[in-house]
């Protein structure tokens, strides 16, 4: 990270007694005004980063660091940071204005000064003409806009996201995502995300951090998790990814069933090692006939701008292919034996076996 973190997690471990480990060793650095997303499939301790950061849960051993300072004796309600919670928690009794303002007049700030600051965090959540409506009557997507506005209105250094979108329907959270990503945009706040949603990861966040079984398996860009993914949980989770087992052979290339590929990285490995070979559905194709490695056809199933090819290798392992439906005519028919071949200029990623 080039310029100092502005927050930092070192070492930080939760146990919740009983063996449990909501987390273990988690070292994380996040730079002012970054918009960074923790993922990763249930139970694997997104929330209880989230809460340790928040001040709700006391880490049983690490520091959480705010400018280099030590937050970890500050309650939560003397931290420069707020939460927006996934059941878009909003006072109920209480008009739009009324609940993004609460959290100022707690602290007594000046009533024309609330107002303020009221009206410009409905502008920026677009809710502008809706200050004096009752919460019960705003629908879902509205309502969660109120809880954001509640949340930026204290000006927060940071803003934690727990899973804000997932009571929302599908298209309408993916226009929230938009909004969200467009929002802290324009605020330069850090945000921090917690989802289990890996596109909706991949589409609004700067860095992810994929965490797995109370541990942060890589912490990268969307880019780089889709292109080098780490390790195999990395691979598998991100996209849809074919994980073939193969065998370094002595020329830098991995052997496996019916094909021999160059690839990076395996020629610093000992011949003989062996490897998993990560493929993306887009990077294969069929070869001609005795020129790649045998794939048998099951099935091919519509996929939106493409064809998905299920198929399986001579071994008996599972290979996904996405073909362009303009080529649908050239495809083997369901039940045929093809070859299957690595598209040009795409290449395979080298995991561990
Ligand atoms: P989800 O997506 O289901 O919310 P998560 O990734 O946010 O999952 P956490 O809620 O952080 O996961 O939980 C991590 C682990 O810690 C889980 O095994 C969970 O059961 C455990 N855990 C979390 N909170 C507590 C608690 N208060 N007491 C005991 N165990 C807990």
């Amino acid at each position: 990270m080039a310029t100092d973190p502005l927050l930092s997690l070192r070492g930080v471990s939760k146990d919740f007694g009983g063996g449990v480990f909501g987390l273990k060793d988690i070292d994380l650095d996040i730079a002012s005004g970054e918009f960074v997303s923790l993922l990763g499939p249930s139970g694997c301790g997104k929330t209880t980063t989230l809460r340790v950061i928040a001040g709700f849960e006391t880490p049983t051993s690490g520091q959480v660091l705010l400018n280099g300072r030590e937050i970890g004796h500050l309650p939560a309600n003397r931290r420069p940071v707020n939460t927006v919670f996934q059941d878009y928690a909003v006072f109920p009794h209480m008009n739009v204005a009324e609940n993004v303002g609460f959290g100022l007049s707690v602290r007594g700030t000046a009533r024309a000064e609330i107002a303020r600051k009221v009206a410009e965090a409905l502008d920026l959540v677009g809710l502008g003409d809706k200050a004096e409506r009752p919460v019960s009557a705003l629908s879902g997507g509205q309502r969660q806009r109120v809880a954001l506005a509640r949340a930026i209105v204290c000006e927060p250094q940071v803003l934690l996201l727990d899973e804000p979108l997932s009571a929302l329907d599908a298209s309408l959270r993916e226009q929230m995502q938009i909004e969200l990503k467009s929002l802290q945009h324009r605020l330069g706040t850090t945000f921090i995300l917690v989802t289990h949603d890996q596109t909706e990861a991949l589409s609004i966040s700067d860095r992810i951090v994929v965490m797995n079984g109370g541990r942060i398996e890589q912490i990268a860009t969307p880019d780089e998790l889709y292109d080098r993914p780490a390790t195999r949980f990395v691979a598998g989770f991100i996209g849809t990814m074919n994980l073939l087992p193969g065998r370094v052979t002595g020329d830098g290339r991995v052997e496996g069933s019916g094909f021999a590929l160059p690839v990076e990285g395996a020629g610093s490995l000992a011949t003989g090692t062996a490897v998993t070979l990560g493929l993306r559905p887009e990077d294969l194709t069929f070869a001609p006939a005795g020129s790649g490695a045998p794939l048998r056809v099951e099935t091919t199933v519509f996929h939106g701008h493409s064809l998905r090819v299920i198929g399986r290798l001579n071994d008996g392992a599972e290979v996904v292919l996405d073909v362009r439906r303009s080529h649908a005519a050239e495809l083997p028919a369901d039940g045929a034996t093809a070859a299957l071949a690595l598209r040009p200029g795409a290449s395979a990623i080298l995991l561990p076996a």
